[in-house]
């Protein structure tokens, strides 16, 4: 699957709820981990919007934990908490993100069954944050001046975004 980068329009795209979890879902979570396990750093986290299907389904991979989750939608949140963030839609560019420190979610995972979980610290930042692509929200969106990005080496920061941050 393509992994589709700042400045293409379906990244601003509102993701529809998914209504039955059939085989064709099934195979597009399995084809996103299979995309996300040949990016390079690893992403941790992808939404289906990201490779251009416009479904409420998020993944992540985090080093004790993985999975899928389906129409996520977060109740709570409290406390704030400054983190560095990436995006595989936005290769080799970070930033500070202000989060929510705890987060309460709900969603539904692949066999069907409803859940609610509280959550903290990475887990809870990768949720807010893959959460934020179902609703067509980048990252970078919170940040408003060119200066707070880190730019890893061998990359650039999308044209589209300079135009925004700079005026
Ligand atoms: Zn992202």
């Amino acid at each position: 699957m393509k992994i589709y980068t700042y400045g293409n329009p379906v990244l601003r795209k509102k993701s529809k709820k998914v209504r039955n979890i059939d085989k064709e879902t099934l195979q597009i979570v399995k084809d996103m981990f299979d995309t996300m396990e040949q990016t390079t750093p690893k992403g941790i986290g992808l939404a289906a919007i990201q490779v251009g299907v416009p479904i409420a389904i998020f993944i992540y991979k985090l080093e004790d934990d993985s999975g899928a989750i389906i129409n996520p939608e977060i109740i709570e949140r409290s406390g704030q908490e400054l983190g560095e963030e990436g995006c595989l839609s936005v290769p080799g560019i970070y930033a500070p993100i202000e989060r929510a420190e705890k987060i309460l979610v709900k969603g539904i995972d692949l066999k069907g069954r409803r859940f609610e979980t509280e959550l903290l610290g990475i887990k809870a930042r990768v949720f807010q944050h893959e959460i934020d692509h179902l609703n067509g929200i980048i990252f970078t969106d919170y940040i408003n001046e060119l200066e707070v990005l880190s730019v890893e080496e061998g990359y650039e920061v999308p044209e589209e975004l300079i135009d925004k941050l700079v005026k």
